[in-house]
Parts: structure tokens; C-alpha cells; sequence
């Protein structure tokens, strides 16, 4: 492996602890004044599904490089500086700008977008970000309905709640689908199921399982719990 791509490399590996990091730690809004959740080590071993061991060494790692990514105390979690934050966001915001143009410019199907995004998010530059941007007319939203952080890393706080936390009998619109598990895309894609379609909820008869009726359709579709929490609803008041 060439010194470059070996660079390349553990700055993606970076990037990905400190995506991480974040999504645990329930990126709280910039603003709203809340601590950030200190995450455990084993928690982060689990979502980035490599070895306790390896996750303690790259954190004492990053803790002791200068202007850190992270504060990390053995035993007590690690937690992203600001400058981590702001990485963190930044690739997020690359995410999400890669997966829109990849849906809506080269005609990608939705189940296809994310492990692209993953790749590409760690390399393309300031300019070729703003272009993307600019192409798209500076969208605030990807096609998984997740918000795409402004270029100042700002990120409004989620709203939304899951598909398992719905009341029976509610009606619901579609806020964002998890983008990590490419057949349940494909199969809530082809049931109508996107950011924005109207949704009825019920409980269904068969255990666990969630009766949902998808915008105009008079027949309702089973939905099991390990789906339905990919699923993030809004209430629809009216
Ligand atoms: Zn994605």
C-alpha cells in the first residue's frame, strides 16, 4: 500500500470514529445548552463493529494528538471536542450532499446511495462540495429525509419520532428512513414508504408487528419492529 493511500486511509478510519461518536452521543443541538452524552468504548466498538481492544487504542490515540478530536478518560467514555464536532458534521454534511446528487442528478436507486456516500464522504474537496451544493440548489434535506448540516455545521435537532413509538390508530407523515440497510430501503421504497407519504398506524394482530396503511392505499402493510425503528414518523396535527 503506498504511504498516500495508507494517509487516506486512517483519516477515513478517523472520520468514522468520530461520525460515530456523534450519532451516539444523540448530537444534541449546538444551541440548545445540553451536555453531550459521554460515550463508552464498548458502545462504540458495537456501532462501528470492530474489536473493544482496537477502539481504546485509536481513542488514547486521537485524545493525545494536538487540538484532539476528542476527550477520552478510560472508564469514563469519550466525548468529541469542538474541532471533532465540526469534522464530524462536515463529513456528515458531505454524506448527504453525495447521496442527494447521487439520487437525484445520476438517477442512483435509493437503496444504492449510502454505500457510495460512505466511500466518497472522506475525500472530495471544499470546491467540489460546493458545487454539489450549488447543482442541487443548496438542499436542506437527503433523499433519506435526514437533514443536510449547513456549511457553518449547523444541524437543527430532530423532531421526529420512531415508527415504534406511535400511537395506534394515528396518522403520521414519513420524516426520514434509516439509510443503513439497503434491502428494507428497496422493500419501503417499493410500498410507497418515503420522506413525506402519509401514514396510518395501527397495531397489528400478528405479535409485534406494526399494520401501516401508506398514503391513499386502503391496504394496510405489515411492518416488524427491527423495520419499523429504521422508520422516523412526525405527527400530522390537523
Ligand atoms: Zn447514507
Amino acid at each position: 500500500m503506498s504511504p498516500q493511500r495508507q494517509t487516506n486511509r486512517n483519516s477515513e478510519s478517523i472520520d468514522n470514529y468520530l461520525k460515530a461518536i456523534l450519532t451516539l452521543s444523540g448530537s444534541p443541538h449546538e444551541e440548545s445548552g445540553d451536555a453531550p452524552k459521554r460515550v463508552a468504548s464498548n458502545a462504540l466498538a458495537a456501532q462501528l463493529g470492530v474489536a473493544a481492544a482496537s477502539v481504546t487504542n485509536m481513542l488514547q490515540k486521537l485524545a493525545a494528538a494536538s487540538d484532539s478530536f476528542v476527550e477520552y478518560e478510560r472508564h469514563h467514555g469519550v466525548v468529541l471536542s469542538p474541532a471533532g464536532r465540526r469534522r464530524a458534521i462536515e463529513v456528515i454534511r458531505h454524506h448527504r450532499l453525495i447521496e442527494t446528487f447521487l439520487y437525484k442528478v445520476l438517477d442512483y436507486p435509493i437503496e444504492e446511495v449510502h454505500e457510495e456516500a460512505e466511500r466518497l464522504e472522506h475525500f472530495i474537496s471544499e470546491r467540489f462540495e460546493e458545487r454539489i451544493a450549488a447543482k442541487l440548489g443548496h438542499p436542506k434535506i437527503d433523499p433519506h429525509g435526514h437533514c443536510i448540516p449547513t456549511l457553518e455545521g449547523e444541524m437543527p435537532r430532530q423532531q421526529s419520532i420512531r415508527l415504534t413509538e406511535a400511537h395506534s390508530g394515528g396518522m403520521f407523515i414519513v420524516d426520514s428512513i434509516s439509510d443503513h440497510d439497503a434491502p428494507t430501503l428497496r422493500s419501503l421504497q417499493a410500498s410507497g414508504m418515503t420522506p413525506g407519504t402519509r401514514l396510518r398506524v395501527a397495531k397489528s394482530d400478528s405479535a409485534d408487528c406494526y399494520s401501516v396503511r401508506v398514503g391513499r392505499s386502503v391496504t394496510p402493510i405489515e411492518i416488524t419492529p427491527e423495520v419499523a425503528r429504521e422508520i422516523r414518523i412526525l405527527p400530522l396535527t390537523k
